[in-house]
């Protein structure tokens, strides 16, 4: 998504411009549609409509803009326009491909624009998969596709034809020896489907029947009906404390939102799927939606889904993410909005997907700073659910083992229902003990650590050495050091297009800007005095690998951050690897943290986390006894008494103390009780204007002319503002940041200052882009 080049907003074209003189014949009285378009302007644009096909709100159009051909979205239709003849223009074609978007979709990504500041077409139009932006491909959007039957050939060569291990394979022509498979129902089986059936029809070995020549046979486990879903054969029985959960949801009708607040391994997942199945059998028709931080990093989740719903059609179950191929995603976003699919598994991005029979939305890990989009329309997914659950009365369910406070603090005001599970569900499963190894303490005693490595934290990986037992290593660096410097002249490497230094890669032997991507090799000797014994400074998780492979020498080490799975699908190897025993100690940034379910792991060490304590944004203590306690609860999951163990210079900040208690509520507490006093959010509502410029003073001097502004608006006065300043790392790739943060005690007063804010901001010239946030998580 584009963001808006103050200067540049002068060289658009307004409503009337967009649609140049072309045409004089058109009457004054015909057809007009009205129609959003990806352009960052606050206006509708009107064309004159002459196609056969009767348009619909709703509907995509394909239209002149300037010299360009765009597609716009039809927001209204009238038998009349303001805008003079001679320059009206006509939509060229329209894509009656699927159903009008609903009057409740256009609903929310009107909301959406509004709430952040932008157009409503630079919501609406990014919001779809790219082919039904793509008018060269409208016709075929829906075209049925193709399902495959063996032919006798294939009957006969191909159990032969295959590798004995290719098990994907294997599956995929069992499959067609059973019944006439639908290609949807083939990538279910086998992520390569489309060319090896491709590939096999080419051999003679399969033929593709196209469109409904023939019925789908109905797959098998079809027959089971859906109320077995309820109470499935393969599901555990649920604990108490999900059986309260899931009867409180059963009972919402209308809107509601309710904050799953449940410790690491209480079992949340179960208590959506319950959930889930429970909608699927009350309604024939209803969807719902399934939000994840991060779809990738969890693959068992998806897993748990498509067992579960297993005896439905493939397409029963659809995943929306930034990481599907474009015809995938498009497949999958159309399933959704036919309403064929009724369960959708998605990232931030399927907020947006349309939904007509949405009954039920969860926000897994509600918490998690993924579901902010940083760019583009800066938007809250979580925000949104709980707007769209609202609107269309259906209940939203928040699931997380530590809530944001924003989320805790409307479930202390009772505005969100708070359900607990305060237990883990498997039986036996206890958290673990979380025990702190003072550094100082240490060092008194005359014993340092090695390498970073402090001698209990040393001795207690020997003894899950040991006992065959593995161990995680946490810390939130990755690379060797995140710095080199020199002890004679003081040099430190640097960035020369950022201001921030670059970190050491010594695998790589590189040095690296980790803001812009910056590369060089590491220099023999100092560049300023010639000294040769330059060194590393501080820890990343290469250097701890190569300390912990000293320290333990038979120990088998993996390290997983995002240099060593750069390569798509290494993460998911090295994750196999330790579920299947064969990694003793694996060393990692947040990525261990996310979601797995290790059986193995007993011991979870952390380092380096007590940067975080005394950071400048108020939010760091929170993301930090979030990622400590979500890192904590990989221990001991597997009915294995889990121990974690904090390296820290600072062993008797609250912190910390709440969390070897595991007393988030406690930690929430005492919190919130800053943040009121400081006026921080949750108790107040802040935007942040930000520019970038060539020069700090151009950035600079926009933002005091916007803060200067500010005066005179309606709300101007119930205002806070900030004074402008430069972002901590002021310069990346030669641009300078800078920011003006905004605040007030009344959300509604903040929107109507902020609407009332946009002209003026769009009037000041200069070399220099901006952006506006609206409730911005990173200040
Ligand atoms: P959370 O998301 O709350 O951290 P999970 O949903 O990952 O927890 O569940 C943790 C483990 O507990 C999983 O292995 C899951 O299969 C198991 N589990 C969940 N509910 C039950 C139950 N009622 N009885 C036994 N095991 C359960
Ligand atoms: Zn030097
Ligand atoms: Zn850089």
């Amino acid at each position: 998504m584009q963001e808006r080049f103050g200067g540049m907003d002068a060289d658009l074209p307004d409503a009337a411009d967009a649609n140049d003189a072309t045409d004089l014949a058109s009457s004054a009285r015909g057809l007009y549609v009205r129609v959003a378009l990806d352009q960052p302007i606050p206006t509708l644009f009107d064309y004159r409509y002459t196609l056969e096909a009767q348009p619909e709100i709703g509907q995509l159009v394909q239209v002149p803009f300037g010299r360009r051909s765009v597609v716009g979205l039809i927001c209204a239709i009238s038998s009349s326009t303001d805008v003079p003849r001679q320059r009206l223009r006509a939509a060229e074609s329209i894509c009656t491909d699927c159903a009008p978007l609903s009057p409740s979709w256009l609903a929310l990504v009107n909301f959406a624009a509004e709430y952040y500041q932008r157009a409503l077409g630079e919501v609406a139009l990014p919001a779809l998969p790219q082919p039904l932006r793509d008018p060269a491909r409208w016709g075929r959007l829906l075209a049925v596709e193709p399902q495959y039957s063996l032919t006798e050939s294939g009957r006969l060569a191909l159990p032969a034809a295959l590798p004995v291990r290719a098990h994907a394979l294997r599956r995929l022509a069992e499959a067609l020896a059973a019944q006439v498979l639908p290609a949807a129902q083939a990538r279910a089986l086998h992520p390569k489907a489309n060319a090896t059936l491709a590939q096999w029809c080419e051999a003679g070995w399969v033929t593709a029947i196209e469109g409904d020549a023939v019925p789908a046979s109905p797959p098998v486990a079809m027959a089971r009906t859906v109320a077995a879903l309820a109470s499935p054969l393969d599901a555990p029985t649920l604990t108490e404390e999900q059986g309260a959960a899931l009867e409180q949801l059963q009972q919402v009708r209308g809107f509601a939102a309710l904050l799953l607040y449940g410790v690491t391994g209480s079992g949340k997942t179960e208590v959506y799927l319950r959930g889930l199945a429970a909608l699927l059998e009350r309604d024939a028709e209803a969807q719902g939606l399934v939000l994840v931080p991060e779809i990738n990093l969890t693959p068992q989740f998806e897993a748990a889904f498509r067992t579960r719903f297993a005896h439905l059609p493939a397409d029963t179950i659809v995943t929306l993410h930034s990481g599907l191929a474009e015809g995938e995603r498009a497949r999958n976003w159309l399933a959704a909005h036919q309403g064929r699919a009724r369960i959708v598994l998605g990232t931030r991005l399927a907020i947006l997907a349309s939904l007509p029979k949405l009954a039920l939305i969860i926000v897994d890990e509600e918490h998690e700073a993924a579901y902010k989009q940083q760019e583009g329309l800066r938007y809250s997914a979580r925000d949104l659910a709980v707007w769209r659950a609202k609107q269309l009365e259906i209940p939203v369910l928040l699931g997380s083992a530590t809530p944001s406070l924003e989320s805790w603090w409307q479930a202390e005001q009772g505005r969100y229902r708070k359900l607990t599970l305060s237990h883990r569900a498997v039986t036996d499963a206890v958290l673990p003990s979380v025990k702190l190894i003072d550094l100082e303490h240490e060092k008194r005693r005359g014993r340092a650590s090695v390498d970073g490595l402090s001698q209990p934290l040393l001795a207690a990986l020997r003894a899950r050495l040991a006992r065959g037992e593995q161990s995680l290593i946490f810390l939130n660096r990755r690379g060797y050091a995140p710095a080199l410097s020199c002890d004679a002249c003081g040099w430190v490497a640097g960035c020369p297009r950022c201001s921030a230094y670059v970190v050491l890669h010594k695998p790589e032997r590189a040095l690296r800007c980790h803001h812009c991507g910056w590369e060089e090799r590491i220099p023999h000797a100092c560049p300023e005095c010639g000294n040769v014994d330059i060194a590393p400074l501080g820890r990343g998780t290469q250097r701890v690998e190569e300390a912990l492979a000293a320290a333990l020498p038979q120990a088998r080490i993996a390290r997983i951050d995002a240099d060593s799975t750069r390569r798509k699908g290494t993460a998911q190897a090295l994750f196999s690897d330790v579920h299947a025993g064969q990694i003793d100690v694996l060393v990692g940034t947040q990525m261990i943290a996310k979601g797995h379910d290790f059986q193995r792991v007993t011991l979870v060490g952390v380092l380096n986390a007590d940067n975080a304590l005394f950071s400048h944004d108020f939010r760091a203590s929170e993301r930090l006894f979030a990622q400590l306690m979500q890192v904590s609860g990989r221990a001991g999951r597997g009915g294995l008494a889990g121990e974690v163990l904090i390296q820290t210079r600072y062993a008797r900040h609250p912190l910390y103390d709440a969390l070897a208690r595991h007393d988030y509520p406690g930690f929430a507490r005492a919190t919130l009780e800053e943040r009121r006093q400081a006026h921080f959010p949750p108790f107040v509502y802040q935007a942040l204007l930000r520019a970038e410029a060539r020069t700090l003073e151009q950035a600079l001097a926009f933002l005091h002319a916007a803060a200067a502004g500010l005066d005179g608006l309606p709300d101007g006065a119930r205002i806070t503002r900030y004074d402008p300043v430069p972002l901590t790392i002021v310069k990346v790739m030669h641009v300078h940041r800078a920011q003006l943060l905004i605040e007030c005690a009344s959300r509604a007063a903040l929107q109507h200052t902020l609407h009332a804010w946009q002209p003026h901001l769009r009037s000041l010239k200069g070399a220099l882009r901006w952006n506006l946030e609206v409730d911005p998580l990173d200040i």
